[in-house]
């Protein structure tokens, strides 16, 4: 078997060449070196691949053209393909990124004000089947790398030709799932060699995978957390999203009290209201029996409709209801609106083809 290193040295390879996003600063310090390159190079290759995202090894025109030439015969950059794309009249663009492999994913780019945020995906599909989420209904093809997840932000950020100053982890996949890969991303995208976006407007959102979210509040950057709740009704949310059963709401509570403890940070509960299922008074009273005393703040979704689901959203005025029933304890609480709605770019309406 040929090692990284083989392969980044095999003269014209051809096929299996190694991507350069995932060469470690040392292996890259290796490779240039061996090609008799002084030391101030690898800072040069970096800045082209994770600050200007080059497409080409011909766009790093500080490079000499014989070293272009050289790492082009002995790595690929990536090479992630816009498939198709749908544009929102609320200016969001979604688009459908296939990587070399031939799976594909979903993000999302909202401008707003001079602000660009993006949702990007963290794995193709996802394994959890929450019954509310179109995304749950395919089951997941596999999880995505680092660079994988960094590529999709460079792509949006191109598209726009402006700064992003947001990301959030609510496209396809549980983060929670692929955590190393997840921080790894998450910490590309926060170093100032990277995009440079600061740590709490880096959001990843998880349905509950109780494990890593402690392993989330010991990592040293303030990361913003944002929980998928839904219900706090234990049956509801069995229902609702089987792939967290074993991990139950208290256990969820005592957790969350813990993350709260040692961030300090104040994480977000997303709820999605779905007419009849979690909207009812006894469901409203648990919500806020949940929060309440709690540092949180709630994040009211009107449910968006997913093809083949009986779930409907909630009324508008239900959804004040909640809001002034979680301020009456104290809780913060908004109702969010879906963006991009009308291109099934809204929350859980990511798949993996492009519908329309
Ligand atoms: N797997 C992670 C992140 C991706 S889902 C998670 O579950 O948190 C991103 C957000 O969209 C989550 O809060 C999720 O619960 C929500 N969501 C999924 N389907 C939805 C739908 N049909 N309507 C509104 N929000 C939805
Ligand atoms: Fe997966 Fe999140 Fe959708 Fe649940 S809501 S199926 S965890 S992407």
């Amino acid at each position: 078997m040929p090692t990284g290193n083989d392969r980044i040295n095999a003269e014209g390879a051809g096929e299996g060449l190694r991507d350069l996003h995932t060469l470690t600063h040392g292996e890259l310090t290796e490779l240039l070196a061996s090609l008799g390159q002084p030391k101030f190079r690898a800072k040069q290759v970096e800045e082209w691949v994770w600050s200007k995202n080059a497409r080409s090894f011909d766009d790093m025109t500080n490079l000499p053209k014989s070293l272009r030439e050289e790492l082009a015969a002995r790595l690929t950059l990536g090479g992630v393909e816009e498939v198709a794309r749908q544009v929102s009249v609320d200016g969001c663009r979604k688009y459908l990124l296939r990587f070399p492999d031939g799976v594909s994913v979903e993000c999302v780019g909202m401008p707003s004000r001079g602000k660009l945020a993006v949702c990007v995906s963290s794995q193709a599909g996802c394994p959890m089947g929450c019954s509310f989420c179109a995304t749950g209904a395919a089951g997941l093809t596999r999880s995505l790398t680092s660079s994988e997840i960094y590529e999709q932000v460079m792509h949006v950020r191109d598209d726009f030709n402006t700064r992003v100053t947001s990301v959030v982890f609510m496209g396809q996949g549980e983060p929670f799932l692929n955590y190393d890969a997840t921080l790894g991303a998450l910490r590309r995208l926060n170093d100032p060699e990277g995009a440079g976006i600061g740590a709490r407007h880096l959001t990843v959102s998880t349905c509950g995978v109780l494990p890593q979210i402690m392993r989330f509040a010991n990592e040293p950057e303030q990361f913003t957390l944002a929980i998928s709740l839904h219900s706090a009704v234990q049956r509801t949310r069995n229902a609702l999203m089987p792939g967290v059963r074993k991990y139950s709401l208290v256990n969820l509570y005592n957790v969350m009290g813990e993350y709260v403890n040692k961030t300090g940070r104040r994480p977000t509960y997303e709820y999605a209201l779905m007419g009849g299922v979690n909207d009812t008074d006894s469901e409203l009273q648990a919500l806020c029996d949940f929060c309440e005393g709690t540092l949180a703040h709630v994040n009211l979704i009107q449910l968006n409709e997913v093809e083949g689901s009986k779930l409907r959203p909630s009324t508008d005025l239900r959804a004040q209801d909640f809001v002034r029933a979680l301020a009456a304890v104290g809780v913060e609480a908004t109702v969010r609106n879906s963006r991009g709605a009308d291109i099934d770019a809204a929350c859980g309406q990511l798949k993996q083809r492009l519908s329309k």
